[in-house]
């Protein structure tokens, strides 16, 4: 009886620890293939897909996605903020 209550234990065990194992083994593998986002990137290169763009005003980079983007029929134009895009449609 002592035996199989061991048995049990003993897999419980095992089982709490693979979790814990393959847990970290996950988090480990996303964070080498994804970098952490919260990180200063200032001498990291940009992510693909979040390409730099600069202010047409005043010239100041930014990621695409936050930018203000004006397209044309030539090219897209991108503004850092409201006040720049006044700027340059004024
Ligand atoms: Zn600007």
């Amino acid at each position: 009886m002592i035996k199989a209550l061991l048995g049990i234990l003993v897999s419980i065990l095992a089982v709490t620890f693979l979790r814990a194992v393959m847990g970290l083994l996950v988090k480990g593998a996303k964070e080498a293939l994804q970098p952490d986002e919260t990180s200063d990137s200032g001498s990291a290169p940009p992510e693909s897909g979040t390409r730099l763009r600069k202010c047409k005003t005043c010239g100041t980079f930014a990621p695409e996605t936050r930018m203000l983007r004006h397209s044309t029929r030539e090219t897209d134009v991108f503004y850092c903020s409201k006040d720049c895009e006044k700027q340059a449609t004024a």
